[in-house]
């Protein structure tokens, strides 16, 4: 058995609050949330970031998201929700199994969404485009 809490959690090995779940997917209630109704969705495969996965298994994964994501709004009659994905410590990821946060989010939930956006000169902006393109693989 893996040492990936989540990999545990979808092996039925550890209990969770379940949700929902597929063939590919498991959705369960976050045990800290953030915010009321605060949940996961994980693919039920291991994987540390959404970088390695094949394109048919992000796409397996993301169908669900708009339709669930609409449901957790809509259950704790939230105003907004974040759909967020951390990849690497850096970004903030904890448990290294790739998950998607669903946020529900309210007016003054004291939360707060600022990242310090800058403008960059617009060769900055070609010269990073072009590098990103360099670096796509089929
Ligand atoms: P990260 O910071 O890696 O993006 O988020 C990890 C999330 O997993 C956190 O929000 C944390 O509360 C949640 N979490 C960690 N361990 C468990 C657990 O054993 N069960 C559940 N349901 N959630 C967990
Ligand atoms: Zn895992």
């Amino acid at each position: 058995m893996s040492e990936c809490i989540f990999c545990k959690i979808v092996a039925g090995a550890i209990p969770c609050t379940k949700v929902y779940e597929d063939a590919h997917v498991l959705v369960f209630m976050d045990i800290a949330p953030i915010s009321p109704g605060h949940t996961l969705l994980v693919p039920k495969k291991h994987y540390e970031s959404v970088m390695e996965m094949r394109p048919e298994e992000v796409a397996a994964m993301f169908q669900r998201v708009g339709v669930l994501a609409g449901a957790v709004k809509a259950a704790v009659q939230a105003h907004g929700i974040n759909v967020l994905q951390n990849n690497g410590a850096t970004a903030g990821q904890v448990v290294p199994h790739l998950h998607i946060h669903l946020i529900p989010r309210w007016p003054d939930d004291g939360l707060g969404f600022r990242w310090p956006a800058k403008k960059a000169a617009p060769a900055v902006l070609a010269e990073q485009a072009e590098a990103i393109r360099a670096n796509l693989k089929a």
